[in-house]
């Protein structure tokens, strides 16, 4: 197998990375990253030296060398993209060009070179929001952050060309994903290295909007379940099973540092702030996979990685 990983300096495709290289060690990967503020070389250096890993620095919407690229691989992960809601409403330029420009490219060049399978790595944000119930994966996509519609564009366009061209693509949409090599800008790492600072954690609104969060190694067990035993045309939601409030992440992590409600800063509510994403996961459940962690477990993980790993966070918080 040779497979391509874009976004592979990335929080989630570092980890599928490390999770694949282990698992599969007759597996070549060629990663294929930017380098954005949220890719990290760091995140592997411990593989750079493994003659089945190599590296290639690369904009997702380069033509050229994209093709150059695909030409070497048979089997395509895209995590590439702009993943950050809150730099979304600032300025959603970005997330055009490489979640849906980007994506196209890829998509482009997979149909030209014949590429066996291409899984395309979408979110449960192209969903919206719902007071009650869960998403099935043929619910209407209805998203409303700039992030979150980029993705729903380059979601719907990796689809059309299985429909269209028959390129042999799946989708997968999960959940709030936390784990080591996260950038200190999301939820949980952010409140824990506030937390280890002594800082006070800034929480949206009221708090009580609801997601659901599972720990990056079963999100990385499930992308290699549907890598193995996905099939062409499909979508197939993951999720953890762990739906909490931001308050109440807020408290465990409060309490995993032995603080009180008095480190808690609300502050105003971020734009167009989606209430509850919830999905229903019953069609990979039954196919076979299920996540491994159970929250509070995955939680202590990470925050004894960001403890223990000040050296690779503390830099990109400056
Ligand atoms: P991330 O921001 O940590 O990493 C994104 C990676 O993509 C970085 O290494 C960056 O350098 C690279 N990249 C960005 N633009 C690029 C371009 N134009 N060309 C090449 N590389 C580029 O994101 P993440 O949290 O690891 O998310 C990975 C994927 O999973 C994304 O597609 C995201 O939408 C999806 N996803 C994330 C979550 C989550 O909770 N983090 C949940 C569901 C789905």
């Amino acid at each position: 197998m040779k497979l391509l990983v874009t976004g592979g300096c990335g929080f989630i495709g570092s980890n599928f990375i490390h999770y694949t290289l282990e698992k599969y060690p007759d597996y070549e990967i060629i990663n294929l990253d930017k380098l954005t503020y949220a890719g990290n070389p760091e995140n592997l250096k411990d593989v750079v030296d493994n003659p089945n890993y190599s590296f290639v620095k690369v904009d997702i919407c380069d033509p050229v060398i994209i093709n150059e690229v695909m030409k070497e691989v048979d089997q395509v992960v895209h995590f590439a993209a702009e993943s950050h809601v809150d730099r979304s409403i600032e300025d959603c330029s970005v997330f055009v060009s490489t979640n849906v420009l980007g994506t196209n490219n890829l998509l482009q060049s997979a149909l030209a070179n014949d590429i066996k399978k291409f899984i395309h790595i979408s979110t449960d944000e192209v969903y919206g929001s719902t007071k009650e119930g869960s998403f099935v994966e043929e619910d209407m996509l209805n998203p409303s952050s700039p992030y979150s519609s980029s993705k729903a564009g380059s979601d719907l366009l990796a689809m059309s060309y299985y429909i269209t061209h028959g390129l042999p693509v799946t989708v997968t949409r999960c959940t709030n994903n936390f784990g080591p090599y996260q950038f200190p800008e999301k939820l949980i790492p952010f409140f824990i290295s506030r937390l280890m600072e002594g800082e006070k954690v800034p929480v949206y609104g009221t708090g009580l909007n609801v997601r659901d969060w599972i720990y990056v190694e079963d999100h990385c067990s499930a992308v290699d379940f549907v890598l193995h035993n996905g099939n062409p045309g499909q979508i197939y939601n993951i999720g953890g099973g762990n739906e909490l409030t931001n308050l109440e992440i807020t408290h465990r992590l409060l309490e995993a540092f032995g603080y009180d409600e008095s480190m808690i800063e609300y502050v105003e509510d971020r734009k167009g702030h989606d209430f509850r994403y919830s999905l229903d996961c019953s069609k990979l459940q039954k196919m076979g996979w299920n996540p491994a962690y159970d929250f509070d477990t995955a939680l202590e993980h990470t925050i004894s990685w960001y403890k223990e790993n000040k050296w690779w966070w503390e830099p990109l918080k400056q």
